[in-house]
């Protein structure tokens, strides 16, 4: 699946390292070794993001195909030693400082709990995290918490069964609320909850959504709707806008901007709702753009790294790790990746070409 044809990802990165240190952004090798994964625009990526899995339970119409799509082969896989041996020099060699789980879905992911305890035993020890559709979420909520596991983002779009099974294609509205109470309940907190709204099917639900995460305590966040699903069935024209989200919500919750400030890299933008401590978020990847702030970094199941949601091309880290690179050579390659960072991901440009991996093959 990997777009590259070699660990490289691609030509033009000896061009753009030089561009760079023309710039005078880097002036050696050695100063963007020190900064740890420096792009070519100054920007350094201390949160990764690893996908522990393309699988899923749930066939979300905005993410995958009701038919599912061609899963990676066992042998494909990292295996929990090896996405461990990366997660470290990520952590002990290149800066990062925030690690989230991801998938398809990381709660099918067997050794998940182990992998966890792993990775917060690093030191210096990360935050780490987990996004989650919340399936089976009930039975390891307290196994996670005993792990180190700090935070948990549930995705949710919607409170009504009808409506669950129409964007979910599965009848498991039941077992995501339970597994949202059950992490509250371990101290997985605050548990935050991801929510994609689709126009005609859930654009309407958002004010009950948000009653109901006030309600249980739980931090609302509404994402833009991304050209990422398999099927390509994205359309700028019908997707739910931030703005149309804001005017929905706005009249019944009196919402106010927060400190920008405070936001710093975090995608979302926060409102204080009717005038309290309680908030509700927006992630306008598509309308309002934030790539300037990016400080992300994803690693895909299989072993890539991508240097973008939206990059069309990737470093191969498993085949240089299995052929016997040292942790030293891995932390290299790694680094030499992020050159090829784009200042943007084009969407809006007449020219964007959606990257050939969905988004539950990434890890969102
Ligand atoms: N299965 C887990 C889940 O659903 O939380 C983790 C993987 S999922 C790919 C991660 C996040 O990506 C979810 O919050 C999901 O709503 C979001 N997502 C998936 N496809 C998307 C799309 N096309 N646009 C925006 N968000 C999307
Ligand atoms: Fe599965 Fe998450 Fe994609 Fe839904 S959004 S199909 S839960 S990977």
């Amino acid at each position: 699946m990997a777009c590259s044809s070699g660990w490289w990802g691609g030509e033009g990165i000896e061009p753009q390292a030089a561009a760079a240190r023309s710039l005078g952004f880097v002036t050696a090798t050695e100063e963007v070794t020190q900064v740890g994964l420096a792009d070519t625009y100054g920007r350094i990526a201390t949160d990764l993001r690893v996908s522990l899995t393309d699988r899923c339970n749930l066939r979300c119409t905005y993410c995958m195909p009701e038919e599912g799509l061609d899963w990676l082969a066992k042998p494909e896989l990292l295996t929990d030693d090896e996405i461990v041996r990366l997660v470290g020099i990520a952590v002990t060699q290149l800066g990062v400082h925030e690690i989230r789980f991801t998938g398809g879905e990381p709660l099918l992911r067997r050794g998940l709990v182990g992998i966890v305890a792993r990775t917060t035993a690093l030191e210096p020890r990360p935050e780490v995290s987990l996004t989650t559709n919340g399936i089976g979420l009930a039975r390891q909520a307290v196994a996670l918490k005993e792990a180190g596991l700090d935070r948990v983002n549930v995705s949710l779009d919607t409170i009504r069964p009808d409506t669950f099974v129409e964007l979910t294609r599965r009848d498991r509205l039941k077992d995501v609320l339970a597994g949202m109470a059950a992490a509250q309940e371990a101290g997985l907190s605050p548990v935050k909850v991801n929510a994609v709204l689709m126009r005609g099917i859930n654009d309407t639900h958002a004010p009950e959504l948000l009653e109901f995460c006030l309600e249980h305590g739980y931090e609302l966040r509404f994402i833009e709707q991304m050209p990422l699903d398999a099927q390509h069935g994205w359309d700028r024209a019908t997707m739910v806008t931030a703005d149309e989200i804001l005017e929905r919500l706005g009249e019944q919750f009196g919402l106010e901007p927060t400190d920008a400030a405070a936001r710093g890299s975090a995608p979302a933008e926060i409102f204080s709702v009717r005038g309290g401590a309680q908030t509700v978020g927006i992630i306008a990847s598509v309308t309002r753009p934030f790539c300037g702030d990016c400080d992300r970094v994803r690693l895909t199941a299989d072993g890539q790294v991508r240097d973008c949601l939206f990059a069309r091309t990737e470093s191969d880290l498993r085949s240089a790790m299995r052929a016997g690179a040292d942790d030293a050579e891995l932390a290299d390659r790694w680094r030499r990746a992020m050159w090829k960072k784009l200042p943007g991901h084009g969407i809006n440009d007449p020219s964007f070409l959606q990257p050939a991996r969905p988004m539950s093959a990434i890890g969102g």
